[in-house]
C-alpha cells in the first residue's frame, strides 16, 4: 500500500498526545479504517489516532490546525457516502472516536441521556431500556455506529415518523472546534431562544466543521402497545392511499410505514439466512406497519386491527399478517432491513437515496422505472424506503448475467437519470445518508448559489485552516 507522506516528526508529536499505543502507524493496523462500509471508497492513510479524552480531541486538533494536516473524523465507519474515510493520495490523518464511550448521565425523570460521542448507537439504546425509557433512533448498523456519526449525518431510521430524525433527537452538543477549544453546548432544555442555534449547525455537517465529543439525546416513554403488520399489495399507489388512511387513523401512534417490492423479498429470502416471506400469497407490493401506543397495549391492537381491515375492504390490501409475538415482530423488521444486504449476491447495485413529497412517491416511481428500464432493459429495479417519510432507497440491480463492472461503470449516468427526476418532484438527492464524497460534485446543482456561498462562509468561519474532513461536503 502507497502510504502517504507525513514527517515522522509531526506523527511523533500527534503520537505524543494519544501515546503510543492508540497512534497506529503499520499498514495493517490501519486497513479497516481505510474502506467505507459499501467498499466503494478506499483511501490512505499515515496514522490513525484513537484518543481517549476530550482533552486528547482538543490538542489533536490544536496541532492540526497549526501544522495543516488534514483530519478525518471516523465513528463506526457505516456510513453510505465516504465521508468516514480519508481521500485517495492525501496526508489524512484518520481519528477514531471509538474510545470516547462514556455514558456520562442519564435522566428518566427529565427524559435525556449524556454520552460522549463515541458510544455505540445499540448501547444508548440499552441503557435507555434499563431505566424503562426507549431511544427511537434505530438502524439497520445500530451495533457499530456511533452517535457522533449518527448526529453528523443527521440520521433517519425506521422511527422517523414518529420521533424524528437525530436533529429532532439531540437537546445538546459537546464539540471540539478545529482550533483545539471546547464548546460545551451540552444544554438539556426544550426551549432555548438565545441566538443563533450553533448545534444544528455541527448535525449533518458530516465531520467538515468539528469533533462531536459529546451529546444531550431525548428519552421517551417504552410504548406499552406494539403491534407490526406486513401487507401485500397492488400498487405503489394503493401503498399510499393505505398510508394516508394509517397516518389519520393513528397519528403520531404510527412509527413506521415501510414500502417493499417482491423483487426485495424475493432478495431477501434466496440470501438471508433465516427471512421468510410470512404470506402464503404473493403480491407486487408490500408495506410493513408499525403502531406503537403509550397508553396501553389494546390501543395498538385495535388501530391495526381497524386499519387493515379498513384497507381490505377498500381492496387496498390483497393480503395481511400481524406479527403475534416480539420474536415475529423482530422477524418482520429483519426482512425490511435486510433489503440492502441482500442485494449484494445479485451483483452490482446502482444506490439512490432519495426523498420527495410523500404524495409524488408513486408517479416519481412510476417516471424512474420507465426511464431506467429504457437506458438499462433488464435491470432489476428495487426500491424500497421508509415510505412514510417520502424516503425511497431508489436502487437498481444489474442485469441477470451482465457483466458488474460494465454495468457499475454506469453509476453516475444512472444517478444523473433519478436525480433529475428527483428534482423534477421537488425531491432531495441525498435524504438520510448525506454527501460526503460520493455526492459532493452533484450538491452546487441542487443548492442555490447563495445557500452554496453561505454554506463556503461557515465553513471559513469554523475552519479557517481548512483542517476537518476536507473533500467531503464541500470541494476541498
Ligand atoms: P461514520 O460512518 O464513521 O461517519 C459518518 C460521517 O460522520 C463522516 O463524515 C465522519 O467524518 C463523520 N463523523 C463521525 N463521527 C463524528 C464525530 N464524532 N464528530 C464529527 N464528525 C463525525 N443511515 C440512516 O440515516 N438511516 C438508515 O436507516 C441507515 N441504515 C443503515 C443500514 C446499514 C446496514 C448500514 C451499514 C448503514 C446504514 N445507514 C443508515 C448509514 C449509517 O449507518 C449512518 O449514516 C450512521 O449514522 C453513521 O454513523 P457512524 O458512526 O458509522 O459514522
Amino acid at each position: 500500500m502507497v502510504k502517504a507522506t507525513l514527517s515522522p516528526d509531526l506523527i511523533a508529536r500527534f503520537a505524543a498526545i494519544v501515546g503510543p499505543a492508540q497512534a497506529l502507524v503499520d499498514d495493517g493496523d490501519i486497513a479497516p479504517y481505510l474502506i467505507e462500509s459499501r467498499g466503494l471508497y478506499h483511501g490512505v492513510s499515515p496514522l490513525v489516532l484513537r484518543p481517549g479524552t476530550v482533552q486528547e480531541v482538543a490538542d489533536i486538533l490544536a496541532l492540526a490546525t497549526e501544522t495543516r494536516t488534514a483530519i478525518v473524523p471516523q465513528g463506526g465507519n457505516t456510513g453510505h457516502v465516504g465521508g468516514s474515510v480519508p481521500r485517495e493520495e492525501a496526508a489524512d490523518v484518520v481519528l477514531s472516536l471509538s474510545r470516547l464511550n462514556r455514558i456520562r448521565d442519564i435522566d428518566p425523570v427529565g427524559n435525556v441521556i449524556v454520552a460522549d460521542g463515541g458510544c455505540v448507537l445499540a448501547d444508548i439504546q440499552a441503557q435507555a431500556e434499563a431505566v424503562g425509557r426507549l431511544f427511537p433512533l434505530s438502524l439497520g448498523s445500530e451495533g457499530s455506529c456511533q452517535i457522533g456519526g449518527n448526529l453528523s449525518t443527521n440520521a433517519g431510521g425506521t422511527a422517523v415518523l414518529a420521533y424524528g430524525g437525530m436533529r429532532q433527537l439531540c437537546l445538546g452538543l459537546e464539540v471540539v472546534l478545529p482550533t483545539g477549544e471546547i464548546w460545551n453546548g451540552l444544554r438539556r432544555l426544550k426551549k432555548d431562544n438565545t441566538g443563533y442555534d450553533l448545534r444544528d449547525l455541527f448535525i449533518g455537517a458530516e465531520g467538515t466543521l468539528g469533533v462531536i465529543t459529546g451529546a444531550v439525546l431525548k428519552l421517551f416513554p417504552r410504548p406499552l402497545g406494539h403491534e407490526v403488520a406486513f401487507a401485500g399489495l397492488q400498487s405503489v399507489k394503493d401503498a399510499l392511499a393505505l398510508f394516508e388512511r394509517a397516518s389519520s387513523r393513528c397519528g403520531t401512534a404510527l412509527t413506521g410505514f415501510e414500502l417493499m417490492p417482491r423483487l426485495g423479498v424475493d432478495f431477501t429470502t434466496r440470501h438471508i439466512p433465516g427471512v421468510r416471506d410470512p404470506l402464503a400469497t404473493v403480491h407486487d407490493w408490500y408495506v410493513l406497519i408499525d403502531i406503537s401506543t403509550s397508553d396501553a397495549a389494546e390501543t395498538a391492537t385495535r388501530m391495526m386491527e381497524a386499519l387493515l381491515s379498513e384497507g381490505l375492504e377498500a381492496g387496498l390490501v390483497e393480503d395481511a399478517v400481524v406479527a403475534a409475538s416480539e420474536e415475529q415482530r423482530k422477524a418482520l423488521w429483519h426482512m425490511r432491513e435486510s433489503m440492502s444486504p441482500a442485494q449484494k449476491p445479485e451483483g452490482g447495485s446502482i444506490k439512490h437515496d432519495v426523498s420527495v413529497p410523500v404524495s409524488a412517491i408513486p408517479d416519481f416511481m412510476a417516471e424512474a422505472d420507465t426511464a431506467v428500464m429504457a437506458a438499462i432493459p433488464g435491470a432489476r429495479i428495487c426500491s424500497f424506503g421508509h415510505m412514510g417519510d417520502g424516503n425511497i432507497h431508489y436502487n437498481i440491480s444489474q442485469p441477470v448475467g451482465a457483466d458488474k463492472q460494465a454495468f457499475l461503470d454506469r453509476w453516475r449516468e444512472m444517478n444523473h437519470l433519478v436525480h433529475g427526476i428527483v428534482l423534477k418532484y421537488h425531491g432531495s438527492i441525498s435524504a438520510e445518508h448525506g454527501i460526503g464524497q460520493l455526492k459532493r460534485d452533484e450538491l452546487a446543482a441542487v443548492r442555490e448559489p447563495i445557500e452554496m456561498d453561505l454554506m463556503r462562509r461557515v465553513k471559513r468561519a469554523f475552519d479557517p485552516a481548512g483542517i476537518m474532513n476536507p473533500g467531503k461536503v464541500l470541494t476541498a
